[in-house]
């Protein structure tokens, strides 16, 4: 028998040519779509109003299955970590940020990180190998299901939903693994699944020039660039990347983007690490370098893990560096850091992965898990015991 098609793994227009070679109309594509990614219905009994000859077809060639988690903490000040298994001891995070009039999901697109950024935990880490669409589409399937199931809001378009807002800053370089980021972000915006705005989704990105430039054309989300650094020379410390793609280029692509972006300005990130890249001249130097790119910029303090030897610059620090962008016109905000107590805060997105061997006991839980369980496996399961 040819292998199951887990439809996480189809963006629109591949659900669209599956359903097609199934001998199925385009609207029963649609329908299957919003049943999936609207209703976070993974059992094809229940998708009642397709014909029962389809549910048959669909439950013989198809699955539906996010990735499986690993475990599931919710901080002091509300913000919820998935950690998931994708597969030969690798697990990525999700991580969901409540805010007043939004909730946020950060999502990851790689088991690791090949830019090695010098401050990032993930980067440190190695790189395993890209998410498919499925792991990337699934962390949004799955939060947006258990949330709505642990705050009792009905599934499908009329309840409330609880992610208004997708952010690609969890681990990984989404630019790195393009097409099935492409294929997620598809998803995101389509009114048969998620249906997010351009604006309400961001990639954030270490500097892929020409993919930057792909992504205006392909999907145009709203674009974050991590600069870090006001000159090539620190950059290239910073952000290896930098020495493939420097300054000048990076700042080109920005400009070509905003003809496409869904907002006038791009998001510039800086990692604040003190005695490194916080100086007065530094903040003079970055106004120089982007003054004629339209930006805001987001100053994150640094979250320090033991191996990274720099440290968080003083609160005082970030402050007047803010000042100087903000006198000079420049909006700036520094991000508060959410989600301490569980690790969730950015670049400490690995802390749990790198003990493998806590990893190694849930994955021999899990095998017997799905031994046990066969093909619900990868839905939504807990762990026993
Ligand atoms: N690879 C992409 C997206 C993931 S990283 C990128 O680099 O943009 C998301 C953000 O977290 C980036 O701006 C990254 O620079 C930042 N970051 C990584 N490690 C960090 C750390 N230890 N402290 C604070 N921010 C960090
Ligand atoms: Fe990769 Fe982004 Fe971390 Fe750099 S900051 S290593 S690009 S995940």
């Amino acid at each position: 028998m040819a292998a199951l098609t887990n439809l996480l793994d189809l963006e629109p227009a591949g659900l669209l040519r599956w359903c097609g070679d199934l001998g199925e109309k385009p609207f029963r594509a649609k329908q299957l779509q919003r049943w999936i990614h609207q209703f976070g219905e993974s059992d094809f009994s229940a998708m009642t109003d397709l014909a029962k000859s389809l549910r048959e077809k669909l439950d013989a060639h198809a699955i539906i299955a996010a990735p499986a988690v690993i475990s599931d903490h919710t901080s002091a000040d509300g913000t919820r970590k998935w950690l998931l298994d994708v597969g030969n001891g690798n697990a990525v995070e999700t991580v969901f940020i409540p805010e007043e009039n939004r909730g946020t999901l950060c999502v990851s697109t790689q088991a690791g990180c090949a830019v090695n950024c010098r401050f990032c935990s993930t980067g440190k880490q190695g790189f395993s190998r890209n998410l498919s669409v499925g792991e990337i589409i699934g962390q949004l399937w799955l939060a947006e299901t258990l949330l709505r199931r642990a705050k009792g809001v009905p599934q499908g378009p009329k309840g409330e939903r609880q992610i208004t807002n997708v952010v690609m800053m969890g681990m990984g370089e989404p630019l790195l693994n393009y097409e099935p980021t492409v294929a997620a972000l598809k998803l995101m915006l389509d009114d048969n699944a998620y249906g997010l705005s351009r604006r309400r989704v961001t990639l954030s990105t270490s500097g892929v020039v020409p993919m930057i430039d792909k992504l205006a054309g392909d999907c145009a989300v709203a674009l974050a660039v991590s600069l870090h650094a006001s000159n090539d020379k620190l950059r290239d410390e910073l952000v290896p990347l930098n020495r493939k793609y420097p300054l000048r280029e990076l700042l080109a692509a920005c400009k070509r983007y905003l003809e496409f972006a869904p907002r006038d300005f791009v998001t510039f990130e800086y990692c604040m690490l003190d005695g490194v890249n916080d100086s007065d001249t530094h903040a003079r130097e970055l106004l120089a370098l982007v003054a004629d790119v339209p930006c805001k910029f987001n100053l994150i303090p640094f979250n320090p893990f033991p191996e990274s030897g720099l440290k968080r610059s003083n609160n005082a620090r970030i402050k007047a560096f803010a000042q100087i962008l903000m006198d000079a016109g420049v909006v700036t905000t520094v991000r508060k850091t959410r989600g301490d107590d569980i690790d969730a805060a950015c670049g400490q997105l690995a802390g749990e992965v790198q003990d493998r061997t806590r990893v190694q006991e849930r994955m021999q839980k899990m095998s017997a898990y799905q031994e046990k369980y066969g093909k619900d496996f990868g839905r939504i399961v807990e762990i026993p015991g």
